[in-house]
């Protein structure tokens, strides 16, 4: 397995709820390791272009609105297997076809306010962590103890 590198996005509803922490706490527990954080409210554009691939979606405009409505956790998390591994964490899309013990299971409100988001490919990775943050924004190497 490699080390690879994924966009995770605690969303408005996360931070509503107070469970940021929570989230977080859950990817250390697993060894996904943040390397880059920020908060952030996303504008309208900022949205639009992040969700571009589901513009033609029905449910577009209702994502853009919730994407939109508070601030926002972005994160580059970093481990092994991680794209696959944070998808797990998450749960499926719908949380109540989500796995038991999952965040999207526990915590999110519906199939639309569902807390996270996580990339789904090392393509959309690499895409989705550069929307966002750049090079210089990653702190891969840490001081050893
Ligand atoms: P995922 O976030 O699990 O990768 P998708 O990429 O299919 O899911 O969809 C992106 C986001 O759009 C979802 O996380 C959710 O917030 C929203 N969404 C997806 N399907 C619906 C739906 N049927 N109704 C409302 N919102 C939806
Ligand atoms: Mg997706």
């Amino acid at each position: 397995m490699a080390v690879e590198r994924t966009l995770s996005i605690i969303k408005p509803d996360g931070l509503e709820k107070d469970i940021i922490g929570e989230v977080i706490g859950r990817f250390e527990d697993a060894d996904l390791r943040p390397i880059a954080m920020r908060m952030t409210w996303l504008s309208r554009q900022e949205a639009e272009g992040f969700y571009a691939v589901h513009a033609d979606q029905p449910f577009f405009d209702e994502l853009i609105e919730f994407m939109t409505r508070g601030p926002v956790v972005l994160m580059v998390l970093e481990g092994e297997n991680a794209i696959e591994r944070n998808r797990m964490i998450m749960g499926a899309t719908d949380p109540d076809e989500a796995d038991e013990g999952t965040i999207r299971a526990e915590f999110a409100t519906d199939i639309g306010e569902n807390t996270v988001h996580g990339s789904d490919s090392p393509e959309n990775a690499e895409k989705e962590i550069r929307y966002f943050f750049s090079d210089t924004d990653l702190y891969p190497d840490r001081a050893q103890e």
